[in-house]
């Protein structure tokens, strides 16, 4: 394979992970887009191990071996045990190997400097820098995803004049490094060390002053981060399909942070910024909402049995509790008897982009009755009665009355204009951003207490 042939397979390889995330963008097509990605990555895999063995001879093949085999173990035993519920985290913590791997990359690469002109200075430090950030940002996303660190919002005083100050120090030395002759390799390494620091520092604030609520965006911003820290090391390395893979994945995250942004009603700029949705508000405050009302299997039997349209809002809880197929059984039972039944799904529901929708689609529940939050919101007046099988943050009513609340201006799913709600959940407890819910104390609300499966199981069983 000479050198236009792996050009040749890295465009065909890139084409392929084109195709792979448009397919990704719809239900429908998405085993095909993840198709057309193992083929993308099978081809480039073969393309990149044929290039390192013509340039570091048959050895290289062996070592390149041992560390594929290492990754392959670790990864298909993290992807064996992860449930569905641990995915943000898991992602989270591939990010942060993305960002170490750039981290490194560009280090090694600054001992190369000397061989190459300017430019290639500039590219070592931005490539750490992006690559700094984006692992210790991953490794604080990863802690608060999975408890291990409070997810309440850390609120240096301060905050913004401090991550300003150190983006503007980044560009001075960046210009510095570029400047100073290679000879003086001390001083180089001292600008680089200290960049990393502050890289590192600044990975870290950004997410730690992050609410808990505000996570998926983070995740989503991470994942861009990861594949700029991934183009950068493109460049450091030479190769053009890092490059293209690398502003893929960065511009795709780019784009799904804003799209969530928009749903949750943030500026991207101040999430980038760090430190939004943490004005200071008091997360889980014992405000008197007043008394909430119980309910039980038999009763909702009833009520649903009576109703003419009905809307399923799922949340975390239905993916803790393994509740899909519990809810598909009972859609199907009421779709038979002729009420109409659908599904709101809010863009932040559960713990990652698109877990509710992966889920439903797991239970065989039709596309078509799967509707997005903007497309069902105006229908809950004229509904019978909605189940809010474990949602909690995604059905607040103080997102939009209360403006102290921290998820105010958040858009919701406006069940409580509904007939007749029913909240399934195992007690009063909050949702993930902490914050009580007004929703569970309204007149036309009722608590259907314990695990999502068996209450909806025990409704099947009374229809
Ligand atoms: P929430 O996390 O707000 O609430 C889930 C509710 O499910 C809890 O109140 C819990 O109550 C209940 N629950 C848990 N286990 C069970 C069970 N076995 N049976 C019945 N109920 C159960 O969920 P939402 O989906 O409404 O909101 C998602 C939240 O997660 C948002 O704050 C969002 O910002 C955040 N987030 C979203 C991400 C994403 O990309 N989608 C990523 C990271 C965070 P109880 O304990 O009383 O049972």
């Amino acid at each position: 394979m000479n050198e236009t042939l792996i050009q040749g397979a890295y465009i065909i390889a890139g084409l392929l992970f084109i195709l792979a995330l448009a397919g990704l963008s719809k239900h429908e097509t998405a085993v095909q887009g993840n198709k057309y990605g193992i083929v993308g990555m099978a081809i480039a895999l073969v393309a990149t191990l044929w290039l390192a063995t013509k340039s570091a001879g048959f050895d290289a093949l062996g070592i390149i071996a041992v560390a594929m085999a290492i990754g392959a173990v670790v990864g298909i035993t993290l992807a064996r045990k992860v449930e569905m519920t641990g995915m943000p985290e898991l992602i989270a913590m591939l990010h942060s190997f993305v960002g170490l791997a750039a981290v490194i990359v560009g280090w090694n690469s600054s001992y190369e400097s000397a061989a190459y002109p300017g430019i290639h200075d500039g590219e070592v430090f931005v490539g750490v820098f992006i690559g700094a950030v984006t692992f210790t940002g991953s490794i604080v996303a990863y802690l608060k995803l999975s408890a291990k660190m409070k997810s309440a919002p850390l609120v240096l005083p301060g905050r913004h004049v401090l991550n300003l100050g150190i983006i503007v120090a980044f560009v001075v030395m960046m210009v510095v490094y570029i400047l100073v002759p290679h000879e003086n390799v001390f001083l180089r390494q001292l600008l680089l060390g200290i960049m990393t620091v502050l890289a590192l520092f600044l990975g870290w604030h950004l997410v730690a002053s992050i609410g808990g609520g505000d996570m998926p965006v983070v995740v989503s911003m991470l994942n861009s981060y990861s594949g700029w820290a991934a183009a950068a090391a493109g460049f450091l390395l030479n190769n053009d399909l890092l490059i293209i893979t690398g502003a893929l994945v960065g511009s795709s995250g780019a784009y799904l942070s804003y799209i969530m942004c928009r749903a949750m009603n943030r500026s991207f700029i101040s999430v980038i910024a760090g430190g939004f949705g943490s004005d200071g508000a008091v997360v889980g405050e014992a405000k008197d909402y007043g008394e909430h009302r119980e309910t039980n299997a038999i009763e909702v039997a009833d009520s649903l049995k009576n109703a003419h349209e009905v809307i399923i809002t799922p949340g975390y809880g239905m993916a803790t509790a393994q509740a899909q197929y519990a809810v598909a059984e009972l859609t199907s039972q009421l779709r038979k008897r002729g009420v109409n039944v659908r599904f709101g799904i809010h863009p932040v529901a559960g713990r990652l982009p698109g877990h509710m929708n992966v889920l439903l689609a797991e239970a065989k529940v039709p596309y078509d009755i799967v509707l997005e939050m903007d497309e069902i919101n105006e229908d809950f007046p004229e509904t019978d009665v909605v189940l809010v099988i474990g949602a909690n943050d995604t059905v607040n009513p103080a997102a939009q009355d209360d403006p102290t609340s921290p998820i105010a201006g958040m858009p919701v799913l406006e069940v409580w204009k509904s007939a007749e709600v029913v909240v399934f959940k195992r007690s009063m407890n909050t949702g993930y951003a902490g914050v009580q819910n007004p929703l569970f104390f309204k007149d036309n609300s009722a608590m259907l207490f314990g695990d999502a499966k068996e209450r909806v199981e025990d409704i099947v069983k009374a229809l």
